[in-house]
């Protein structure tokens, strides 16, 4: 089956785009420049002959997937603006791209009949509610929606909260348009915490190291940011494979899989990987004494496992991370 992924040459996208080939599927990969196209495949060998790539510009341009669905048995669409900092124009940065980019694609999609079904990478932040105090004991299901409004996404200052209202109001446009238009095609969402992984996409820098990614980088790239983040997280390997449990389980026709491993405490990063790696204490953060608060929110993440989703261990997660990180910079 041929499947296209859009965003493949971010971090999640190209994961999705090697899993899916070493489950023999053929991949089409969306990308909004040639040369780092190429640039993947540099980076993946594996991908050689077996992806093929399509260009979209503009992931907001009306018909811009015309082209890009003929064909297709599945689509990932993967690609959504992801960041948070300098953010200066909550709609035409954030909330129009991840609307407009999600229904350009569910439209392009109802012309062509071999689609089956349409897997959108939501998020944990269209689940969650990021405005109020996070160690109020909450633990968020697949049933949980974030309450900001759409007013309150126009008119915030916080980056963040935009950015976790562009991912919800992308998610509900999508679930409105399969009631509306009742295509031929079914839709799911695979909804991800904070993704952490080794990075195997094209970056020019360190700095231009996707967003989630970073978080860990600041601790593990001698600046040794003060660890005082606590969140959850999940392998960007599970992540690729929830996208392909998403197309293959019938059980996910217009489902939402919560994905999430368990808490990201950045003090356990640093001890860990202090312990791990103690030639590299130099430039890991020092661990401070701040305890770990069993009130904080927690991910709920027994449908993905229900389906057969399996899970890496924080560790393995963080040393992968760590040490693919340290041969990036180096190539640098
Ligand atoms: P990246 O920034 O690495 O990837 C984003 C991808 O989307 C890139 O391939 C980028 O293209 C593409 N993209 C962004 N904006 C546009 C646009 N306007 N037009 C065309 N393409 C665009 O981030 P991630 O891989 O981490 O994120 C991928 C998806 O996963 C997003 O939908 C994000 O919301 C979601 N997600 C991520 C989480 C995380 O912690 N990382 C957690 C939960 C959800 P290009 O390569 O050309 O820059």
């Amino acid at each position: 089956s041929l499947v296209l992924v859009t965003g493949v040459t971010g971090f999640i996208g190209s994961h999705v785009a090697v899993t899916l080939v070493n489950n023999g599927y053929r991949v089409r990969g969306a990308v909004r420049s040639m040369e780092k196209a190429e640039e993947l495949v540099g980076l993946n060998p594996e991908l050689k002959d077996k992806v093929e790539f399509v260009f979209v510009k503009d992931i907001v341009a009306p018909n811009a997937f015309k082209d890009a669905v003929q064909g297709c048995d599945y689509i990932c669409h993967v690609a959504s603006p992801f960041f948070y900092e300098n953010v200066t124009d909550n709609k035409t940065q954030l909330l129009d791209p991840a609307h407009k980019g999600t229904i350009n694609i569910l439209e392009a999609s109802l012309n062509e009949p071999k689609v089956k079904r349409v897997v959108i990478t939501s998020s944990f932040v269209a689940i969650g509610d990021f405005m109020k105090d996070p160690y109020s004991g909450s633990t968020y299901t697949e049933k949980d929606w974030n309450p900001i409004s759409y007013e309150e996404a126009l008119e915030t200052k916080n980056g963040f909260a935009a950015y976790c209202a562009s991912k919800k109001f992308a998610e509900i446009a999508a679930r409105n348009f399969v009631k509306e238009r009742q295509p031929h095609y079914d839709m799911c969402t695979v909804n991800p915490s904070l993704v952490i992984g080794p990075p195997i996409h094209p970056m020019k820098t360190m700095e231009s190291l996707n967003a989630s990614n970073r978080l860990l980088w600041s601790l593990i790239n001698g600046s040794k940011a003060q660890p005082s983040f606590q969140h959850v997280q999940v392998d960007v390997r599970d992540i690729a494979n929830a996208h392909v449990v998403a197309i293959e389980k019938p059980e996910m026709s217009n489902g939402r899989m919560l994905v999430s491993k368990g808490p990201f405490i950045t003090n356990d990063v640093c001890k860990i990987l202090r312990e791990e790696f103690p030639e590299m204490k130099d430039v890991i953060s020092e661990p401070t004494d701040v305890p770990f608060n069993d009130k904080h929110y927690k991910s709920d993440n027994s449908y993905s496992i229900s389906l057969g989703l399996q899970y890496y261990s924080e560790k393995q997660t963080y040393i992968d991370t760590a040490l693919k990180l340290w041969e990036r910079a180096k190539q640098l």
